[in-house]
């Protein structure tokens, strides 16, 4: 809508002929446009494209017209609009707007989810507030979290994701790190600090050296894992190390995963 201006869609799925939800869905659509001297809008959700053919799309536009319910134009199909959503996605991500959810549609819909007169859910926000770390253990990863910072702004979250990728080396620092680098275009990290959850580890330790970061701040001590118990001179020698922040709170996030994991 712009400007009053009411514009209102019908968007089929061409998986069969027209039936009677379809119709009726068709007929509410074209009811609240033109009651409104609005503009209405034909759709084809051929997304599955299993399912759908271009035969049944003409089935479902002469069926349209034989009830009467006429369109002012119709819309390239859903299909070959991906690359338009994924601007949009790309852009409310960059500002960071938005975030995974976790929940189950019971959970969302249990726990106080507040709801319209209407019965209609609204989401109560849940997940909006998770850290990485937390992110990575609902994603049944080992959970170690980190962000970079740079001028008091997040400039690049990285959570462990060796499981979703099957690959050793997706450790939450080296994400961040080759994240932090992209978006300030250069591969030093002077001006940066790395916030991260768990000492790092020889491999991560190596590349913020390389990174030459200014100050990496971490929770937890890791005495199997972290870089101190090989060479703490992996780090570069400009860069300041901060340990124990919040230790307890960190370690806790860990051991409690591994304890879940044994239950
Ligand atoms: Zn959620
Ligand atoms: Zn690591």
């Amino acid at each position: 809508m712009s400007g009053g201006h009411v514009v209102g869609r019908f968007a089929p799925t061409p998986s069969g002929r027209m039936h009677l939800g379809n119709v009726f869905a068709a007929l509410i659509a074209w009811l609240s446009v033109r009651s409104r001297d609005g503009e209405m809008v034909l759709r084809m959700e051929d997304l599955d494209t299993q399912r759908t053919s271009s035969d049944f799309a003409e089935t479902l536009r002469s069926d349209l017209c034989w009830l009467g319910l006429t369109w002012d134009r119709e819309q390239s199909p859903q299909s070959q609009r991906s690359a338009f959503y994924d601007g949009y996605f790309e852009d409310l991500r960059s500002r960071g707007l938005i975030y995974p959810c976790y929940c189950t549609r019971s959970q969302l819909h249990s726990v106080n989810a507040p709801h319209l007169a209407d019965g209609t859910y609204v989401y109560p926000g849940t997940c909006r507030e998770l850290t990485e770390a937390q992110k990575a253990a609902l994603e049944d990863e080992v959970p170690v979290g980190c962000v970079v910072v740079q001028n008091g702004k997040i400039i690049a979250r990285g959570r462990n994701r060796r499981e979703k990728t099957q690959c050793a080396t997706r450790h939450a620092e080296m994400i961040a790190v080759e994240k932090a680098c992209k978006k300030v275009g250069y591969w030093r990290l002077y001006g940066c600090t790395l916030y991260v959850t768990l000492e790092p580890c020889p491999m991560c330790a190596g590349a913020l050296a390389w990174s030459q970061i200014g100050r990496i701040v971490y929770g937890a001590s890791d005495p199997k894992r972290g870089f101190s118990m090989f060479s703490p001179s992996l780090m570069h020698p400009k860069t300041e190390v901060v340990s124990g922040v919040l230790a307890e709170e960190c370690g806790s996030l860990v051991t409690e995963f591994f304890r879940n994991k044994r239950k």
